[in-house]
């Protein structure tokens, strides 16, 4: 057999990270490619564990190399929230569907990126463009994958193509989506037993903005109230976590699903950029945007 291809999510890996590589490593296999398999970059939050669990799935091989190795990337295509030394491994492909990154491939390569609000619903589609049927736990996988990214069709991120993506998916997996989507929030654990380092760091990105490395989580409830009881200590989480990795800011997005919009936190020297941005002013207890929901589509931009 040929040597081992690792499909490939982001550090941190969500729900989209990891079903994205276990369904696109079972649409290789399908086609042929045994030697292609999911991988992941880190520890399972309790949302992935959770859908794992439900199909009966297996964990993915926890990669912490990326030298001498062939990967295919999924979810991400930035140096900042890939394995550490990204640079010396062979990727191969990319499917995404976030913004281009800094990542430098010396060949030609499929990169498929398209602004869709999950990498799930590209690797769904992929499966019915070869006419197969994804068996039904991969169907379940992709679309808590889906739904967990859009926050069940709710985001700004939402695209038709993940709209008509979702049923055709609940369909096979003999699940419904509205039902299936709140089971799948309800797994993300209650926050009022969940430390302030976990609950930034269950979601934590690293972005690189001309050289200024800035960190960025979120978390996304149904009800913001239990964090804004708690902004003190989650404030003191992220200044750790900035110390710790040296970035020169750190924001926590908060997002409230039921009031449609996000608590947004900061701390580092350069406040005054985030405020600036938002035409906000940054207390100590942060400031509200409504209809922000979107790390991805309404913060990294701005
Ligand atoms: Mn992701
Ligand atoms: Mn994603």
């Amino acid at each position: 057999m040929e040597e081992t291809i690792h499909v490939i999510g982001h550090k941190n890996p969500d729900t989209d990270s990891i079903c994205s590589a276990i369904g696109y490593a079972c649409l290789r296999n399908t086609l042929g490619d045994a030697e292609v398999k999911p991988a992941r970059a880190g520890s399972l939050n309790s949302e992935t564990r959770h859908v794992l669990k439900r199909f009966c799935l297996p964990e993915p091989e926890l990669l912490t190399r990326a030298t001498g190795q062939r990967l295919i990337l999924v979810d991400h295509n930035e140096v900042a929230q890939a394995l550490d030394d990204i640079r010396h491994g062979t990727v191969l492909e990319v499917w995404e569907h976030h913004r281009i990154g800094d990542l430098q491939i010396p060949s030609p390569i499929t990169f498929h990126c398209e602004p869709v609000g999950a990498t799930a619903t590209l690797i769904a589609e992929q499966f019915f463009l070869h006419d197969i049927e994804p068996p039904p736990a991969i169907a379940g996988a992709l679309l808590a994958a889906i739904l967990s990214d859009t926050l069940v069709l709710a985001s700004p991120t939402t695209s038709n193509k993940d709209r008509r993506m979702a049923p055709r998916l609940a369909a096979l997996a003999g699940v419904e989506v509205a039902a299936f989507g709140a089971e799948l929030m309800a797994a993300r654990g209650d926050i009022a037993t969940r430390s302030a380092c976990d609950l930034v760091e269950a979601d934590f990105k690293a972005f690189n903005f001309s050289g200024n490395r800035v960190g960025i989580a979120q978390v996304e409830v149904p009800d913001a109230r239990p964090l804004l009881s708690r902004q003190a200590e989650l404030i003191e989480a992220m200044e750790q976590m900035r110390s710790a990795q040296g970035l020169c800011l750190v924001l926590l997005i908060g997002t409230d699903i039921s009031l449609k919009g996000s608590h947004l936190w900061a701390v580092g020297e350069r406040r005054d950029v985030v405020e600036k941005a938002f035409q906000c002013s940054l207390s100590a207890s942060g400031t509200f945007l409504e209809g922000c929901m979107s790390r991805k589509k309404q913060v990294v931009p701005v």
